[in-house]
């Protein structure tokens, strides 16, 4: 068996250490007598498996006490729609209020798109004119008087755009707004300060685990704001009351993301991980600058240390490239429709050594090309 270096932006590669013990837990799970698929979610055994998980993410990430760990499912596009539904409500319920969004890629415009059918937007900032390359500055952003949180994605998969800044409300003017962010692509890719910010979500499948895992951290006085439509299934509160198994939870993603967060403990943790990634990084987006064969568009202080879209600067060689990439075993580096191109996802499950295999074969390429 020979394994690929898979650049898949989503669903991704999985660390293979974690696929050999889920494969070893398949059919009988620490001597129960069944796979982890097969158990009652109400369970002893997968009981502690939850327990352990949310309490493994907690020390990873260093999630303050004051803040509940939410498994959820319908991924970050439905959490577009969850996140208006529980912000909206509360003691201010039924006023049609607004909420405000930074737009930094495609990922930032589906949230609004989603938002609008639940509350007025208004968009503080967009890079939509400067093709997606950068992140606006705190500065820059032309906040409402009074909304109800101030959305942002903090890692754009698509456009390859990331924020190394957490924006500071007390600082723009509005300390008593949630900050919201979709971390969906660069969670547990290095540290980040959690207490800044009001809500996090993203889906599991970049860089925890299988999709139709949903995970979202809510700051406890956030929870109880729903507006009263909102499925019960859907409402933060109702979720985290019930320890997230108000209903059946994605049982086997759980699990899966489980052992991934015993993998990043291993490895030393999301400091650990934030030095590998910014090498990894570092060795692609260093190659990739050195060459006048492949280019770049995004701005260097805001580079994802996750996805890395880049440019053949002849567009009639990428059906080429990519082949010559499938047979050395690198796969899925085609772009994104909307970007073109190509596009490397470095997540966590990445190796240095498979990064270094791109960029030989980048090297390769260019010299039996350019
Ligand atoms: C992949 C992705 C999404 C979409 O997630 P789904 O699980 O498909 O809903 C949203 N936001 C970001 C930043 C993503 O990378």
């Amino acid at each position: 068996m020979t394994r690929a270096f898979n650049f898949s932006a989503g669903p991704a590669a999985l660390p293979e250490e974690v696929l050999r013990q889920a494969a070893d837990e398949m059919l009988d799970w620490h001597g129960s007598g069944m796979g982890v698929m097969e158990m009652s979610h109400r369970g002893r055994e997968f009981m502690s498996i939850l327990a352990q998980a949310q309490a493994d993410l907690r020390e990873l990430l260093a999630v303050p006490d004051n803040y509940r760990i939410l498994f959820m499912q319908g991924g970050a596009l439905a959490e577009n729609a969850i996140i208006p539904m529980n912000l909206l409500g509360g003691e201010r319920g039924g006023e049609r209020r607004t909420a405000d969004y930074v737009v930094t890629g495609s990922w930032s415009v589906k949230s609004q798109k989603e938002a609008r059918k639940y509350c007025d937007v208004n968009i503080a900032a967009t890079t939509e004119t400067e093709q997606f390359t950068r992140v606006p500055q705190v500065a820059e952003w032309k906040l409402s008087k009074d909304p109800a949180y101030v959305h942002i994605c903090t890692n754009e998969t698509i456009h390859g755009v990331e924020y190394f800044w957490t924006p500071d409300m007390a600082a723009a003017g509005l300390p008593d707004v949630p900050l919201v962010a979709d971390v969906s692509s660069h969670i547990l890719s290095r540290p980040m300060d959690v207490s800044k910010f009001g809500v996090m979500y993203g889906g599991a499948q970049k860089n925890i685990g299988p999709s139709g895992l949903t995970v979202v951290i809510v700051r406890e006085d956030l929870l109880g704001r729903a507006l009263p439509f909102t499925p019960s299934a859907f409402d933060w509160k109702t979720v985290t009351d019930n320890d997230s198994m108000y209903n059946t939870p994605p049982t086997y993603a759980i699990y899966i993301a489980g052992l991934v967060f015993q993998w990043l403990k291993r490895r030393g943790g999301l400091s650990a991980m934030e030095a590998v990634n910014k090498q990894k990084a570092e060795l692609l987006y260093g190659f990739l600058d050195d060459s006048d064969f492949y280019r770049t568009s995004v701005a260097p202080d805001c580079r994802s240390r996750m996805n890395v879209p880049f440019f053949l600067n002849d567009d009639a060689l990428n059906e080429t490239f990519l082949a010559g990439a499938r047979e050395r075993g690198l796969l899925q580096l085609k772009g994104h429709k909307s970007v073109g191109g190509m596009r490397a996802s470095i997540y966590n499950a990445m190796p240095l050594a498979g990064v270094e295999a791109l960029v030989d074969y980048l090297r390769e390429f260019e010299r039996s090309h350019g």
